[in-house]
């Protein structure tokens, strides 16, 4: 694969702070020197997630993943090296010189013509809308209201008979070969070109940057299945999108963003002058719609339909954007099962009334929980108060909290003395539990090979510490290991692995850890980050140094020393034996002085 020059990755990793580009992902907070949160790669619910601002790598002591800035991206975003560096280049608009690699290109330029496909597709069907032969399609939009703007800028449209559309792209000069890929059209047994879409309402789904890169189409009957959607392809993958965010962008969402299930919820809503609401594609919300919802607004408004599916899917949301620190409201509506029919039946100014009084996660949790209590039963109330107190004792802001107990004591007719005493015995216990959490040495898993090898911990431990030392990248200190310490001495496999890279980039001068770690593979990543993110416990580098080298020359001295004494336990020439006698005597004196 083709790469981009040392100089302009590294102008793409300084100018893109690793707490910045993951707080886009993870919520992160500041303990000492480094910031903790919940992994993204492992489920958890303490933060064993680290990241450091001063060495731009993080860590998991959980799961063991870690790396730098680009590894982070690769694994979030499921994306190749050259594609992280793109994205951050992007992020931090920097212009990259274009990369010449056939297998790249070649992907490149097919998914331009996909694009293409798309493009065109959506206007076709949009125009398709309009001629006499769609009257069926006609009369639904009357029936619901959608006027031509909002048809417009939509791009809603309808899909015609059998091969229409595949027609229509052979006379624009698309090649079989991007059409089949942009998934609008199937090939059959009998080699037959078949729209995928057909007699059905037209929903083209964009990109952030307005690009079509799927479609979702209605059917205007009964038949089923009732929506389907484009395959994934080069331009499509499921659950990177939101349906709407590319129209709703246009509007003020900085400040809050309504999420919906289907596409028509989106379409009715902007129809009455509510714009900022986007469709998560699929009733489950994924991880990345969480982010591209983090990155567009402060607030998010949950507003699911409100029968069990939609409750499903909210509880699922709702999991994802608290655990990226997001402000997540849920909207409460009585009288219809959507925003759609809300809307419809209520109009708008009660709408944005329901909108306005959308309850916090933790009222929506007290609200469910109340529903399936008695409160007048004993256990019943005792149980109430216990998961109330749970939920609180979660929240960090002392402030927050009060102002929730005050708001369920009164609206559940409890004591707010109760629900204190509840709290406090939670959070008395979970500080006492992170205390001790702190004092014990992060534990690491899945990190050591998984074959037993040889070595002792003693032996790990010190080449840990060589290694922890190399890291920090300083080449006098390298010099002075170098001269000591040779990759023969080096005897735990991984070590060994990662000194010889780090020697051999050191040699070269290369000291710069970061760029480094772009040529580790995964699991030394992972090790070298783990050293990084310990500390490794070397307060003075210097006496370090002078311990590992001076134990080094005593393995070697007492090495020779048996070797010797077993020599000299044999008949031996007079003149020799006086030699080995000799270095023996020197050994023991040196060996003194090493103790
Ligand atoms: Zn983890």
């Amino acid at each position: 694969m083709a790469r981009y020059s040392d100089e302009i990755i590294e102008e793409v990793r300084q100018t893109n702070d690793i707490v910045d580009v993951i707080s886009q992902y993870v919520r992160l907070k500041r303990s000492g020197r480094n910031y903790f949160g919940l992994c993204p790669f492992h489920n958890e619910k303490s933060p064993s997630f680290s990241v450091s601002p001063e060495k731009q790598i993080f860590h998991c002591f959980g799961c063991g993943v870690g790396g730098n800035v680009f590894t982070f991206l690769t694994k979030i975003e499921g994306i190749n090296f050259v594609e992280a560096v793109q994205q951050l280049a992007e992020r931090a608009n920097i212009q990259l010189p274009t990369l010449e690699n056939t297998a790249d290109s070649a992907k490149e330029a097919l998914k331009a013509k996909v694009y293409k496909v798309n493009e065109f597709t959506a206007n076709y069907y949009h125009e398709n809308l309009y001629k006499p032969e769609s009257k069926i399609a006609q009369e639904y939009v009357k029936k619901r209201k959608l006027s031509n703007e909002t048809l417009k800028s939509f791009q809603i449209g309808f899909s015609g008979k059998f091969d229409e559309l595949y027609r229509a792209l052979k006379k624009q000069g698309f090649e079989d070969r991007e059409i089949l890929e942009s998934g609008l059209v199937n090939k059959n047994d009998r080699g037959q070109f078949i729209d995928r879409y057909r007699n059905r309402l037209m929903f083209p789904i964009c990109d952030v940057r307005g690009r079509v890169i799927a479609f979702g189409g209605r059917v205007l009957d009964d038949s089923k299945p009732k929506y389907i959607n484009s395959p994934e392809n080069v331009v499509y993958s499921k659950g990177r999108h939101l349906y709407g965010l590319n129209v709703a962008k246009k509007y003020d969402i900085k400040k809050r963003l309504l999420i919906v299930e289907g596409y028509m919820d989106v379409v009715s809503l902007h129809q009455r002058d509510i714009h900022n609401v986007v469709a998560s594609l699929g009733t489950a919300l994924t991880q990345q719609q969480g982010y591209l919802l983090r990155n567009h607004t402060e607030q998010i408004i949950l507003s699911y339909d409100s029968d069990e599916a939609g409750q499903a899917a909210k509880v699922r949301a709702m999991e994802i954007l608290q655990n990226m620190g997001c402000d997540i409201r849920v909207l409460q509506m009585e009288g219809a099962k959507d925003p759609d029919e809300f809307v419809i039946k209520y109009g708008n100014a009660r709408f944005q009334n329901v909108v306005d009084k959308a309850i916090s996660v933790i009222e929506f949790k007290v609200k469910i929980l109340r529903q399936s209590l008695d409160l007048e039963n004993t256990n019943d109330k005792i149980k109430f108060l216990n998961e109330i107190a749970k939920l609180i004792s979660k929240i960090d802001n002392s402030m927050e909290r009060e102002v929730y107990i005050e708001k369920i004591a009164k609206e559940y007719d409890v004591s707010k003395e109760a629900i204190y005493a509840e709290v406090n015995k939670l959070t008395y216990r979970e500080n006492k539990d992170e205390k001790i959490l702190n004092k014990s040495k992060p534990v690491v898993r899945h990190i050591e090979k998984k074959e037993t090898e040889n070595v002792s911990e003693a032996t790990k431990r010190r080449e840990n510490t060589v290694l922890a030392i190399l890291l920090l990248g300083d080449m006098n200190i390298y010099q002075i290991i170098k001269q000591n310490i040779s990759i023969e001495d080096f005897k735990y496999g991984i070590a060994k692995q990662i000194a010889t890279k780090l020697y051999e980039e050191f040699e070269n001068g290369n000291s710069n850890i970061n760029s480094i770690i772009d040529k580790l593979t995964e699991e030394q990543q992972n090790y070298i980050t783990m050293l990084m993110a310990e500390d490794y416990g070397i307060d003075d580098v210097e006496k370090a140094i002078d311990d590992i080298i001076q134990s080094y020359e005593k393995e070697r001295l007492n090495q020779r020393k048996f070797e010797i004494l077993e020599l000299l336990e044999n008949p031996t020439e007079e003149n020799q034996k006086k030699e080995l006698e000799k270095e023996l005597s020197d050994i023991i004196i040196r060996l003194a002085k090493i103790r």
